[in-house]
């Protein structure tokens, strides 16, 4: 089995010390690709580092997050969409990039959120990429704003179940969703994963950010993602390979990327 974790923030300074363990980690786990998401400009060009590092491993989603809007300095939003465009063969993706009124209230003005984020969506329709969306408490409003862009691919990571009722419409306009560790313990979160089409689901640990339920405690790494396939086999009674081969295919079928290497077949080329 093949596993994806398709939203990890590798350049956190939380793993500055520790990539190299996080990565042999993923690798030990059967964990084969790992989309590192940027936040800022800084994390922006760490990721780019680190996908030059660790090729067919490690890709790179350039963005600014909406925790970062008020310590961003004045050209940083343009920079960051610098970088995108002139690395546009390594950028796999625009992201973190989205909207977040909690954060709002606690003074990261909206209006600051929202430039930012309309600046990120056209970078992406321009530059054909797929977006993963941050939406704590804004689902229903970034629903309204997308179809004003051309977007190839949207992916709403960490979907809450909040929104629920907003499902049916992310299935018909054939958006994914992402749903880490609180698969297993969580159960707003296995209510969405019993009512996502299984093609409309990816896996991300969004680690560093740690977990409770039976993680409680540790460091998250890429070996909490089998444990993330197991539990959406259960909830969707099927067999974990079935789950791990669909969720791969739609890795490759969402983020469009080649060449990543089974473990056991190194040779083999996966295509889209
Ligand atoms: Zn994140």
């Amino acid at each position: 089995m093949k596993f994806v974790d398709v939203h990890i923030h590798l350049s956190d300074p939380d793993y500055s010390q520790k990539v190299s363990e996080i990565v042999d980690d993923a690798r030990r786990s059967n964990v084969v690709a790992l989309v590192s998401n940027s936040m800022n400009l800084q994390t922006s060009l760490l990721c780019l580092q680190l996908a030059e590092e660790y090729p067919n491993l490690v890709y790179a989603a350039l963005g600014v997050h909406p925790w970062n809007v008020k310590s961003l300095s004045p050209n940083e939003t343009q920079d960051v969409i610098n970088l995108i465009f002139q690395h546009k063969e390594k950028v796999v993706a625009v992201g973190e990039i989205g909207l977040d009124y909690q954060y709002a209230r606690s003074g990261k003005s909206l209006d600051l959120q929202l430039q930012v984020f309309h600046e990120m969506l056209r970078t992406a329709e321009k530059i054909s990429l797929p977006v993963i969306i941050h939406s704590r408490e804004t689902a229903p409003k970034i629903m309204s704003l997308l179809p004003s862009y051309d977007l190839k691919k949207v992916l709403f990571h960490w979907f809450s179940s909040k929104f629920i009722g907003l499902l049916s419409q992310i299935v018909d306009r054939r958006y994914y969703i992402t749903e880490g560790p609180p698969a297993v313990y969580s159960s707003g979160i296995r209510e969405i994963i019993r009512r996502i089409p299984l093609t409309n689901l990816l896996t991300e640990t969004d680690g560093p950010l740690r977990f409770g339920g039976p993680f409680k405690g540790e460091m998250t790494t890429p070996s909490f993602i089998p444990l993330v396939v197991k539990a959406i086999a259960q909830i969707k009674d099927m067999k974990e390979t079935e789950v791990a081969d669909q969720i791969f295919q739609n890795f490759t079928d969402f983020f469009g990327v080649k060449g990543v290497s089974d473990k056991r077949h190194e040779e083999t080329t996966i295509g889209i």
